[in-house]
This record gives C-alpha cells, sequence and structure tokens, in this order.
C-alpha cells in the first residue's frame, strides 16, 4: 500500500529531514508484478546510510525490506525451499552458498555468518546497510570488498522483469559498479554468496589490525578475531550515527595520476598514496581534509568529525542543504590548495 508524505528523518543515518511524496514498503517480491515497477521509482531506499537528502523527495520512494537467508547447493540452487541456513552445517569446513534478500541488515548477516564459524565476512563487520545495497558500490573495508564473495545478483529490471547478473555482468570496481553507473535500472532483490572457501585466509594486513590482535593478546588469528578487532578499531574511529548523524566517508577517496603526485610530493613530502595500477594512485580524501585545515571543524550544525575528517556529522538540526553547502566549502578548499577535485560517495536526492 502506497502512503503518501512519510517522514524519512529516521530513514537516514545523517538524520536529515526529508519527506518521501509517496512511501512504499517491498516485503514480498511478488509486489514487483505491479506496473508500478515498469518505471523507476524515484528513490531505492536501503538502510539509509549513504545517502544525502533534500527536503523531498518528490515521486515514489521503495523501501526495500525483501528478507530471508536461504542455503544453496554449489550449482546455486535452493537446498530447501526456505530452509534456515543456520540450522544446516553449523561449523562445518568447506565452501558454504547462501542466498540472502536484499533487505537483510549487512551486519546481522556478517555476525550471523561468523557465528555460523563461515569465513569472509569477517572484515566488512559493523559497515551500516542492506545487503541489497553492498554490490551498488561494492562496499568494502579493511582491504577486502564485497565482490569477492558475491556469485550472483538477482534484480528486477524497470520495464523488463526478474533475471540474475553473474558477478562479471555486474562490472564491479572501487567502491563501484554497473548499479551505481546505472542508476534506475535496477532494483536488486537477493545477492548469493560464496563463504567459507577453503582457499581463504585471514587478512589482516591493513591498518591497526595486526596491532589491535596484539593487543587483545591473539596470536593466530581466527576470523571471528579478526571481527572483532576491526569492530575495535572502527568504535574508536567513527562516530555512531544513532548519536551523531552522518553517511559514513563522505567523499571517494581520489585516483590521480603518478605525475600528479610527483607534483604534490614537492610540496607535500609526506603525503600518503596506495597504488591503484601503473599509472594512478589512490590518495586518502580524509588526510587532504585534515591538511587543508578542516578536520573537526564545525559550521553551525555540520562538520568535520574529530577522529575522522572524511566524515561529515550533523550536530542536531542540519538540513540537507546544509550539509551540501559544508561539503562545497570542503571541496573548494581541498581543490585550491592540492588541485585535487573531492567527488562526493554518497548518493545526492
Ligand atoms: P542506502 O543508503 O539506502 O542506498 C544507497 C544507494 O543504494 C542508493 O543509491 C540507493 O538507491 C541504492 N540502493 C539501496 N538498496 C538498493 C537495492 N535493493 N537495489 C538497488 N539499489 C539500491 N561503506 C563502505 O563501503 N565501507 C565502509 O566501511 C562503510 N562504513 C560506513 C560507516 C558509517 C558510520 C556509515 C554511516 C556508512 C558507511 N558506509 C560504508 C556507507 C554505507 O554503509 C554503504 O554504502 C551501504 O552499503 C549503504 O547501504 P544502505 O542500505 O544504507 O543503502
Ligand atoms: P584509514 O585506515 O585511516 O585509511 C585512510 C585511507 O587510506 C582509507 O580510505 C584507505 O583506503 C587508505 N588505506 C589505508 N591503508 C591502506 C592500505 N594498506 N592499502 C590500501 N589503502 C589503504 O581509513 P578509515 O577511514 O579508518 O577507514 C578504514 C576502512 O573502513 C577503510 O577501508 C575505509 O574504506 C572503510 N570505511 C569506509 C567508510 C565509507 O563510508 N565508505 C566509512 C568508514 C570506513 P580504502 O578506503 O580504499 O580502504
Amino acid at each position: 500500500m502506497i502512503r503518501t508524505n512519510v517522514s524519512l528523518e529516521k530513514l537516514n543515518t545523517f538524520g536529515l529531514p526529508a519527506t518521501a511524496a509517496q512511501y512504499l514498503a517491498l516485503t514480498d517480491p511478488a509486489q514487483l508484478a505491479d506496473p508500478l515497477f515498469r518505471r523507476s521509482p524515484a528513490l531505492v531506499l536501503g538502510g539509509g546510510s549513504n545517502l544525502l537528502l533534500r527536503e523531498k523527495v518528490a515521486g515514489l520512494t521503495v523501501h526495500v525490506l525483501l528478507g530471508g537467508v536461504t542455503r544453496l547447493n554449489s550449482d546455486g540452487q535452493p537446498l530447501a525451499a526456505g530452509a534456515d541456513a543456520g540450522a544446516m552445517g553449523k561449523g562445518e569446513a568447506g565452501e558454504v552458498r547462501l542466498r540472502v534478500g536484499a533487505g537483510v541488515d549487512w551486519n546481522q548477516l556478517v555476525r550471523y555468518t561468523l557465528d555460523q564459524g563461515w569465513s569472509g565476512l569477517e572484515n566488512l563487520v559493523l559497515i551500516p546497510g542492506t545487503v541489497g545495497a553492498a554490490p551498488v558500490q561494492n562496499i568494502g573495508a579493511y582491504g577486502s570488498e564485497v565482490a569477492e564473495f558475491i556469485t550472483a545478483v538477482h534484480v528486477w529490471e524497470y520495464g523488463y522483469g526478474a533475471s540474475v547478473l553473474q558477478p562479471e555482468a555486474c562490472d564491479f570496481g572501487y567502491r563501484d559498479s554497473r548499479f551505481k553507473r546505472e542508476p534506475g535500472r535496477f532494483l536488486i532483490t537477493a545477492v548469493d554468496f560464496r563463504l567459507n572457501a577453503p582457499d581463504y585466509g585471514v587478512r589482516i594486513g591493513y591498518g591497526a589490525i595486526t596491532a589491535e590482535l596484539e593487543r587483545l593478546g591473539v596470536a593466530a588469528p581466527q576470523p571471528g578475531d579478526v571481527a572483532l578487532a576491526v569492530t575495535n578499531i572502527r568504535r574508536s574511529k567513527l562516530p555512531d550515527w544513532f548519536f551523531l548523524g552522518n553517511s559514513g566517508s563522505f567523499f571517494k577517496n581520489p585516483v590521480v595520476s603518478r605525475k600528479v603526485l610527483t607534483r604534490l610530493q614537492a610540496t607535500f613530502p609526506k603525503i600518503p598514496a596506495y597504488p591503484i595500477d601503473e599509472e594512478s594512485v589512490k590518495l586518502p580524501a580524509g588526510w587532504l581534509i585534515d591538511q587543508a585545515g578542516l578536520k573537526g571543524v564545525r559550521r553551525g550544525s555540520v562538520g568535520t568529525y574529530a577522529r575522522q575528517a572524511l566524515v561529515m556529522v550533523n550536530y542536531g538540526g542540519a538540513t540537507g542543504q546544509d550539509v551540501l553547502r559544508f561539503s562545497e566549502l570542503v571541496q573548494r578548499e581541498v581543490l585550491r590548495q592540492f588541485g585535487v577535485a573531492l567527488e562526493r560517495e554518497v548518493r545526492l536526492f
């Protein structure tokens, strides 16, 4: 049932005031047969953790609440309709395949798989949002990205109907995918995962994970230990959106040529850079904002977070326009000081 003038304030982690002109909760794939879904809605909403909402979302907002976790066989077919994935095979060795509804909470899925003793998603713990949004920006953190574990994405293509995309067809990239590049074409209904692969070892080389494991006294880390280490690090660096509204990293890390890096190094010899390929490197946007003198800076009800400059926070009462204006100030200042353009990661509606 479509409702009108529904507040989205509690449905976006920035806590920005916005209204959906029309709102529909998608709880059953059968609803997609409605002629409504021949065209793209104005907004497909998951957990609202990567959004910058302005006052009114004109048209229809579809809130994806499709649930379900089903165990699959090695051919990707359900083992038993509606079977509880966890009831079968807790702690088993060997590959595990799952089909997960798009509306399932991402972090709950990660916790659930770790509780079963299945490895893979541990570095991606505590990322807010839904399973259906995970392929959209190919969520990643601490040296892992979700595309590594995806075997298929189930979609509804507006005007065509349901289909299944293999990973090659999703064109995954660094925090990027076809779903992001072709907005308004697909609604993701479910995602298939391959976990617990025998050749997958724990990944502890990124950032402070090793140091945190040492602090915890863990010598031979298991996936659950890595998840705990990542959880501790994230909690120490990132604001809890429940108390301080935010959408995580506001900008993407800019990718620049090695020529640009050499130019920057002449003035900023300590600039961090991570190789992407032979020609280009990734610069941490948070470092650029910090060096531009904008870490922990506040303008009215919006600011950059004191412990991670890449995160913009809503101190209470900010509107989408306030955040947008402040973010443009940050973009101008970084461009002026470094000649590097910052692109928004959050999606503007
Ligand atoms: P939403 O914000 O609701 O939507 C995001 C985009 O996906 C929109 O364009 C929306 O239309 C589209 N979308 C949503 N669901 C579907 C669907 N079913 N079908 C088609 N399109 C859909 N991201 C990372 O990559 N790594 C991190 O470590 C990370 N940490 C974060 C930490 C914090 C504190 C916060 C607030 C955010 C963080 N993020 C991170 C960003 C965010 O969590 C991810 O982008 C997440 O996948 C967004 O999921 P969501 O369900 O909230 O999507
Ligand atoms: P960080 O560890 O302080 O590092 C800053 C930036 O440098 C990160 O963006 C990261 O890029 C890059 N980096 C650091 N070590 C790297 C390495 N060994 N190899 C390649 N790149 C490296 O970052 P942070 O802000 O605390 O975030 C930690 C992780 O969580 C990152 O992976 C980050 O992407 C993720 N995260 C994402 C969001 C979001 O909203 N998208 C929000 C919070 C945290 P990468 O981002 O490419 O890893």
